[in-house]
C-alpha cells in the first residue's frame, strides 16, 4: 500500500512537471527568435518544395504540405495547414493539381503566391500521344472517370518537373519572389538558384546522352505522369491510367496495352513509388515481362532512405529507362 501510494504521488509530480515545462519550452522557442524573421515558404508537394529548399537555402523555412508516402494528387488539408498557408510569406502551387490548396489560397491568401503555370506554359495532356498506331485516344478513358482525369486539366499536363529544364524558370522566379520578401538575402537567393540551374542542366544533359541510343523508345507507365519526359527525350509514353493515378484502366485499355507491348517488344511495365502497383504488376505477369518502378517524383516515399532528392530520383529513373529500352 505504501508502495502504491508512492507510485501514485510520483506520477502526479511527473504530470505537474510536464505541464509546467511545456509552456516554458514553447515560449523559449518564440523568444529564441532565430527563425522568426525568415520568410516562410509553403509548397503544395515535393518537387516545388525541393526547388524552394534549393533556392532559399538557409534563409527561409520551407514546408511541404504533402507528407512522404502520400499521393499529392487530391491533397486534403488539415485546418492547421490552412492556417499555415494564410500565414506564409510565399506559397508555391500549381493550379488544378491540388484543388484544396487552390481553394485555401483563394479563401485565405498568403502574403505572396507563385503559381507555377503562370511562369511557364503547360503542355496539353499526353493521353492521346500514343495514338501513332491509332489505338487510343482520350475518349477511350472510361466516361465515368473523366471527372478524375479532368482534375488536372486546368491548363494541361501538370507533371512539368519530369523535364528538368522546366524547373529553371520556376527557380529563377522563386529567387525573385524571395528577394522581394527578404531583400537582404537577394544575392544568396540568386546564387542558390544559379547553382540549382547548373544541376538541372547537368541532369538534362545526362538524360539526353543516356537515352540517345536505345533499342526502342516506348515506355509503358502506370499513370500519364511522364509526358514532359517523353517530349524532352523523344520517348513515347503509353500510360495504363490517365493523368490521375487513381483512375482505373478499362479492360479495353489493358488489351490495347498488351497489343502495344507485343508490337514494340516492350520488356518492362512501369509502376510507381506511391500509387498502386497492382495493374502494372498484374499486366507484367500476364505478358511475361518485367515490372519496374519509374518514379513520377511527385513525392518522397515514406520508407525511403531519407537521402533521396529530386536529382537522385530522376537519375534512378534514367537508369531503369536505359535498362528497359536497352540504351547503350
Ligand atoms: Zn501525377
Amino acid at each position: 500500500m505504501v508502495f502504491m501510494m508512492s507510485c501514485f504521488s510520483r506520477s502526479i509530480r511527473i504530470v505537474i512537471v510536464l505541464t509546467v515545462a511545456a509552456p516554458l519550452a514553447a515560449s523559449c522557442g518564440n523568444l529564441g527568435g532565430s527563425n522568426s524573421d525568415k520568410p516562410r515558404v509553403i509548397a503544395g508537394f515535393y518537387p516545388f518544395a525541393y526547388v524552394a529548399e534549393r533556392v532559399a537555402g538557409e534563409h527561409a523555412t520551407v514546408t511541404n504540405l504533402t507528407t512522404p508516402g502520400v499521393e499529392p494528387h487530391d491533397l486534403e488539408l488539415t485546418p492547421q495547414q490552412v492556417a499555415e498557408i494564410s500565414d506564409a510569406d510565399l506559397a508555391i502551387h500549381e493550379a488544378g493539381f491540388q484543388p484544396s490548396l487552390d481553394d485555401a489560397i483563394e479563401q485565405n491568401p498568403p502574403h505572396d503566391t507563385l503559381e507555377v503555370s503562370k511562369v511557364l506554359e503547360l503542355s496539353e495532356t499526353r493521353l492521346a500521344e500514343d495514338t501513332e498506331d491509332g489505338q487510343q485516344d482520350d475518349h477511350e478513358i472510361h466516361p465515368d472517370e473523366s471527372a478524375d482525369v479532368d482534375h488536372s486539366s486546368h491548363d494541361g499536363d501538370p507533371h512539368l518537373w519530369q523535364d528538368p529544364t522546366l524547373l529553371i524558370p520556376v527557380a529563377e522566379q522563386l529567387a525573385d519572389d524571395l528577394a522581394s520578401a527578404d531583400p537582404d538575402h537577394a544575392a544568396d537567393f540568386k546564387a542558390n538558384a544559379a547553382a540549382f540551374v547548373k544541376d538541372l542542366q547537368e541532369l538534362d544533359h545526362d538524360f539526353e546522352a543516356g537515352l540517345a541510343d536505345c533499342e526502342r523508345r516506348e515506355i509503358v507507365t502506370s499513370h500519364a505522369a511522364f509526358g514532359y519526359l517523353a517530349d524532352r527525350y523523344d520517348l513515347t509514353m503509353i500510360p495504363i491510367a490517365g493523368l490521375s493515378p487513381d483512375v482505373e484502366p478499362s479492360p479495353q485499355r489493358l488489351a490495347e496495352i498488351q497489343d502495344l507491348v507485343e508490337t514494340h517488344n516492350i520488356t518492362t511495365i512501369f509502376s510507381e513509388t506511391l500509387g498502386s502497383k497492382e495493374y502494372a504488376q498484374t499486366l507484367a505477369d500476364d505478358l511475361g515481362v518485367t515490372a519496374a518502378v519509374l518514379d513520377p517524383v511527385e513525392g518522397l516515399a515514406e520508407d525511403g532512405s531519407g537521402e533521396e532528392d529530386y536529382l537522385s530520383l530522376m537519375r534512378a529513373n534514367l537508369a531503369v529507362l536505359q535498362e528497359a529500352n536497352n540504351c547503350t
